[in-house]
């Protein structure tokens, strides 16, 4: 989706540029007021950008930009929801942790592996 958006001088002397996301591009995007976003790929021809949202480490804080994240999540049938966004190091760990525990609940069980 692509909208068309004009940068504002912050006429504070700064050379900042303010740029005002209109209501339908946060619904579109799934973005909302606190979110962290990246501008990226700032072209010289035509000005145009892309913004991403950051998301962080829902454990350690750590940006997952560059490597992405994993999502741990649930949806029980009582309409509760509840899950995680993992940088990459903290998904590892809760997938090991949860293997090693399969291992140990499984040590004694025959037929298997
Ligand atoms: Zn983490």
């Amino acid at each position: 989706m692509r909208w068309k958006l004009i940068c504002r001088d912050a006429a504070d002397g700064s050379g900042d540029l303010i740029l005002e996301l209109p209501d339908d591009l946060l619904q579109a995007a799934g973005w909302k007021v606190g979110d962290i976003l990246e501008l990226e790929g700032v072209q010289a021809n035509g000005g145009a950008i892309q913004l991403t949202k950051t998301v962080l480490c829902d454990v350690c804080g750590t940006s997952t930009t560059e490597t992405g994240h994993g999502v741990l999540q649930a949806q029980w049938r009582d309409g509760e929801c509840e899950g995680l966004r993992l940088c990459k190091a903290c998904f590892s760990y809760a997938m090991a942790t949860l293997r090693r525990e399969h291992e140990v609940r499984h040590l004694f069980d025959e037929g298997e592996q």
